[in-house]
């Protein structure tokens, strides 16, 4: 345990060592680095015009832009300490004259500078623009400035550029935002500057009203410029202007800068784009719409159609179950055997036509029909003609019911029922009589009793009340039948006959 911990320590002090080790040779190295780059310390002083933003400016004490990021890359690649200061541009060239500095940047030849100055390689790409009023259609090119005030930066390349057109009215402007305010206003009729600034000044600014002519007056590359025969200067800035054109410090530089380029346009193309802009938005919102409707519309159609068929279907489906339940409940409501209706459809029908009855008082008559000896008939000629007995029984007393609300039905075995709505004892009797007569004029042999088949029936009727209850009735009706069993079988019985005067 002990030992395990002191290997621990060893590890962590081994690793505390490595570090201190790197860090050490970290310092080292970032020192030599250091004498490196200022192996040639010399400061190289640049100057320029505070007053062309983005290209050059001062922020909070500071030059800053685009040529101070390339001077500042030339003086790392050459190994020189660079600084640069943004001043006002005339005292910027006196002071490279009077050799308070070293070189200028951002500068355009003219001959009278190349007099006084050696001029590098080629820098920055200038447009030298004409802005003017909006919708001041007198000024289409430099030659409509002929006898126009134009305002230009003080020292700058643009005063030698109008210098060769006659009648200009050159004035000097200090204050950009002053300047295009008056370009605006009508006070100045133009302003000639490089467009990149002019945009820029334009942009940030934010006076409005002003319109830049698209075709520049001149296209030149600024460069940076020595006092007259500095030829180590300048060749050690040449030097770093190739190095760093090639190596894309340059490339870079410019796209840092560029990304930051205001694009200036009137406000007349201002709302055009919008216009446009809108009216594509617009377009693709109504093409979109318009293929979701379509794809909407298709789909509600094909869904409308589906609906349509699903319902035809269930339709149809319902129809046949429909169908199916009717044939079901005539099955369930008719006996297997002889077709006739069954004892259940008959306690349906009976209890309907008794509550009808008993409102209308109207009277309410059943006859009970048992087959005699039938057991004796199957014994002797077997149970498939009992069964076709039965059938021709069934027939023969259904053969007797005339009446749209009377009934005959299997009541269950070789018995059958009958139901004669709004019929009396007598009149019931009358019908039974009938079929009585009926069935033994069918002479279906009965060998073992050495006689026919017979029927015999018990007749009951009422006019039903409340008190009395619907099989009351049938029991009667029964109750005769078997009192006509008694007497010798093949007779109608009446209830009426068992109990006097019921
Ligand atoms: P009774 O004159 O007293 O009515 O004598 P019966 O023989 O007719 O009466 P019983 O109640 O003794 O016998 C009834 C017979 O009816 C017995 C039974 O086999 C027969 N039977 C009942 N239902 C059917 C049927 O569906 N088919 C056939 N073949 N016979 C049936
Ligand atoms: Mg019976
Ligand atoms: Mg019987």
């Amino acid at each position: 345990m002990i030992k395990e911990k002191r290997l621990n320590n060893k590890i962590i002090y081994f690793i505390i060592f490595i570090i201190v080790i790197i860090l050490l040779a970290l310092l080292v190295k970032a020192n030599l680095t250091l004498k490196d780059e200022f192996e040639n310390s010399d400061t190289i002083i640049f100057l320029g015009n505070e007053g062309i933003a983005p290209i050059l400016y001062n922020e909070k004490g500071r030059a800053k832009g685009v040529a101070v990021d390339i001077a500042k890359a030339l003086g790392k690649k050459t190994g020189h300490k660079i600084e640069v200061r943004g001043v006002d541009w005339d005292e910027a060239q006196n002071m490279l004259l009077l050799e308070e500095a070293d070189a200028l940047l951002h500068i355009n030849p003219n001959p009278e500078r190349e007099k006084i100055y050696d001029f590098s390689d080629e820098l920055l790409e200038s447009e030298f623009s004409i802005f003017i009023k909006s919708g001041n259609i007198s000024i289409k090119k430099v030659d409509d400035l002929k006898n126009k005030t134009v305002g230009i930066e003080s020292g700058g390349y643009p005063y030698t550029l109008l210098e060769n057109y006659d009648g200009i009215n050159i004035e000097i402007i200090t204050d950009w935002q002053k300047g295009f305010q008056d370009v605006a206003s009508g006070k100045l009729d133009a302003i000639v500057v490089d467009r990149w600034i002019g945009e820029y000044e334009l942009a940030e600014s934010r006076v409005k009203g002003i319109q830049i002519i698209d075709q520049p007056i001149e296209f030149q590359y600024s460069r940076i410029a020595v006092k007259k025969g500095n030829k180590e200067l300048l060749s050690l800035i040449n030097n770093g202007l190739k190095e760093i054109n090639e190596d894309g410090t340059m490339a870079e530089i410019l796209s840092k800068w560029k990304e930051k380029r205001v694009i200036y346009l009137t406000e007349e193309r201002l709302r055009s784009t919008f216009l446009y802009s809108i009216i594509i938005v617009l377009g693709l919102i109504l093409l979109i719409s318009l293929y979701w409707i379509n794809k909407l519309s298709k789909l509600s159609k094909k869904l409308e159609s589906d609906v349509k068929q699903r319902t035809q279907e269930l339709h149809n489906s319902n129809k046949l179950l429909r169908k199916a339940n009717a044939e079901l409940e005539k099955i369930s409501m008719s006996d297997g055997l002889t077709t006739i209706p069954n004892r259940r459809c008959f306690d349906v029908v009976f209890q309907k036509t008794w509550d009808i009855s008993l409102k209308e008082g109207k009277p309410l008559a059943i006859i009970m029909i048992d087959i005699d000896n039938f057991k004796l008939f199957n014994d002797t000629y077997g149970h498939l003609a009992g069964d076709q007995c039965l059938k021709s029984v069934a027939e023969g007393i259904k053969s007797i019911i005339k009446r749209k609300g009377d009934l005959v039905a299997r009541f269950g075995g070789e018995e059958f029922v009958v139901m004669l709505s709004n019929n009396t004892e007598d009149g019931a009797a009358m019908v039974a009589e009938d079929m009585r007569m009926k069935i033994e004029s069918l002479q279906i042999k009965n060998q073992k009793v050495d006689s026919v088949i017979t029927i015999s029936l018990g007749v009951a009727a009422t006019i039903p009340r409340d008190d009395m209850c619907p099989y009351d009735l049938i029991n009667w009706a029964d109750k005769a039948l078997y009192q006509g069993k008694e007497e010798g079988r093949n007779k109608v019985t009446r209830f009426r006959s068992l109990y006097n005067n019921f």
